[in-house]
């Protein structure tokens, strides 16, 4: 064959495989409940036509999102979601955990807290915040004039780190893309971060100090972000719960004006 010959084959077969690539890609948005994606056309000088895709990190902007209008849609799209993780082995934390924990909750919720990881009982359980700090976590809730199974719960990090160390930055960058597609699917009107790691994670900056940033609200692609304490924190600091609680009240404060 000559070397003419063997480039062309070459080329067609990667041509090929790309195309494959990209057709899985796009099953896998359909799956998910996609109908269009949030692309744009250009016409550069009136000939050539580039697509400009609209992205933020590996998120679509909030007001580009496609729209899972119904909770049966977004619990589909969450169990699909759960599905591509599947028995995931993509960090090292694989070798140590018993479940992975993925996040509950109404798959229609207007707010989500989302915490670190997951700890001892979380890990047994396969569900978020079921320990200590968990029992806390539902009292927030609760005394927020909600029930539990009126928000949705999740961790940025699906397993639990030995001796529930804080996770490393391989882990978090290994499962940020699903608590990301997380909130894309549930897309709340509120997102209250536990603790630091959850906190410097959604808003890009791992030096952030939680004391500096809790009680004031960000934005994370167009929806607010209360940062405030971990559950955790507050056991050993039950001093700071007023503040945590002060954090809750504005949330409930914006809640009540979008409602
Ligand atoms: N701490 C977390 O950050 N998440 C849990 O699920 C439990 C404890």
């Amino acid at each position: 064959m000559s070397y003419e010959t063997r480039d062309k084959r070459d080329k067609t077969l990667i041509k090929n495989i790309m195309v494959d690539n990209i057709r899985n890609i796009l099953e896998f948005y359909q799956v998910l409940g996609f109908e269009r994606l949030p692309i744009k056309l250009v016409l550069k000088s009136g000939r050539q036509n580039s697509a400009e895709v609209h992205k933020s990190g590996n998120n679509f902007r909030a007001s580009e999102l496609p729209s899972f209008r119904t909770s049966e849609q977004k619990e589909t799209a969450l169990n699909t979601l759960r599905e591509e993780i599947g028995d995931c082995k993509r960090c090292k934390l694989s070798k140590g955990r018993t479940h992975i924990v993925f996040g509950e909750g109404n798959p229609g919720a207007r707010l989500m807290f989302i915490g670190e990881a997951p700890g001892r009982e979380e890990d047994l359980q396969a569900r978020p915040f079921v320990g200590g700090a968990g029992m806390l976590l539902s009292r927030l809730i609760e005394k927020m004039g909600l029930k539990r199974n009126d928000v949705y719960i999740a961790n940025i990090v699906k397993c639990r780190p030995p001796s529930n160390r804080d996770p490393e930055m391989d882990e978090i960058e290994q499962c940020r893309g699903f608590i990301e597609k997380q909130i894309e699917i549930i897309h709340p009107e509120i997102i209250m971060t536990l603790g630091r790691i959850s906190a410097q994670t959604l808003m890009g900056n791992m030096k952030l100090k939680i004391t500096a940033t809790r009680g004031n609200f960000f934005d994370y692609n167009g929806i607010p972000l209360m940062p405030t304490f971990h559950p955790a924190y507050l056991i050993r600091n039950p001093k700071d719960k007023w503040l945590t609680w002060s954090d809750a009240q504005k949330v409930i404060e914006k809640l009540k004006n979008k409602g």
